[in-house]
């Protein structure tokens, strides 16, 4: 077992990665240390959830009413593509999240797609099949009554910058160092692991394992480790975005 982590990077990744570490271990059984530079910040976009941040904030037993308030979060059921393909007659498509209580309709949707992609003109719209679809469609949200003896799984829409200052200090106060310098190199050991890393400040921070959580820096695994980027470009129709803040749409 670990007996000193040390993450780098307080993004998303890193933050998330240090509240699981905390709650798998004590801090008398592993340190957790979170190195960030201040100067650096982070990618701060990604406002939508799938179910496994549902799963994440299960496992470090946040229940919903304490962070989605503070992030201003919404629940999320459904992912919906406007204008999807007008010229076939779809003028959206949508993708719910599936839940227990679509084992029943999953199946014969997924046997609909695989007919339709042998060239019969069946039901394939997602939206009809599972609870979510439904929930979506009629604008309702995705928590049934204790009674309801299923689980319903949904994601959520919320403030990404909210949600990483409440993640970091839900870990601080969980016991994770958090450590706000730059890191400007690694020792490496005479097989090539990383012994420590070393701040712009002159401090050398020692650890067992260490959380590459740099992001696209990836300083750790490409820059020190020499791991190489594994580009999916050629199976991309968009190698690239453009963004910017809007008012809400009504
Ligand atoms: C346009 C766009 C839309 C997106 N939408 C979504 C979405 O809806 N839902 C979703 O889940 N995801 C979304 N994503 C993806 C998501 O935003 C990112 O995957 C995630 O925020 C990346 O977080 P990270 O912690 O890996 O990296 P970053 O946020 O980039 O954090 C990197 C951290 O490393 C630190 N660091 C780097 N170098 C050093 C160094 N030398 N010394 C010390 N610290 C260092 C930085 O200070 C920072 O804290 C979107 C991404 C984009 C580009």
């Amino acid at each position: 077992m670990p007996k000193k982590i040390v993450i780098l990077g307080g993004g998303t990744a890193g933050w998330m990665a240090a509240n699981l570490f905390a709650k798998r271990w004590t801090a008398e059984q592993a340190s957790v240390t979170l190195i960030e530079s201040p100067d650096i910040g982070i990618i701060g976009v990604g406002e939508g959830s799938t179910p496994t941040l549902k799963r994440f904030f299960e496992i470090v037993e946040v229940p919903d009413a304490d962070w989605m308030p503070r992030c201003n979060a919404t629940y999320k059921v459904n992912i919906r593509f406007a204008g999807w393909s007008p010229e076939s007659g779809v003028e959206s498509y949508s993708h719910p999240f599936v839940s227990q209580v679509d084992a029943f309709t999953q199946r014969p949707f997924v046997v609909n797609c695989k007919t339709r992609r042998l060239g019969l003109d069946v039901h394939t719209r997602p939206g009809d099949f599972f609870l979510n679809g439904l929930l979506a469609a009629q604008k309702k949200g995705p928590q049934a009554p204790e009674s309801f003896p299923f689980v319903v799984d949904y994601g959520y829409h919320f403030d990404a910058g909210l949600l990483g200052e409440y993640l970091g200090e839900l870990a601080v106060s969980r016991g994770v160092t958090h450590m706000q310098t730059k890191i400007v190199d690694v020792e490496q050991q005479p097989d090539g692991d990383i012994a420590a890393l070393l701040s712009e400040s002159g401090e050398r921070v020692e650890g067992d394992i260490f959380v590459d959580c740099t992001g696209f820096a990836s300083v750790l695994m490409q820059k020190t480790l020499g791991v190489e980027f594994d580009s999916f470009k050629a199976n991309l129709f968009n190698d690239s975005a453009v963004v910017m803040p809007c008012t809400n749409s009504p």
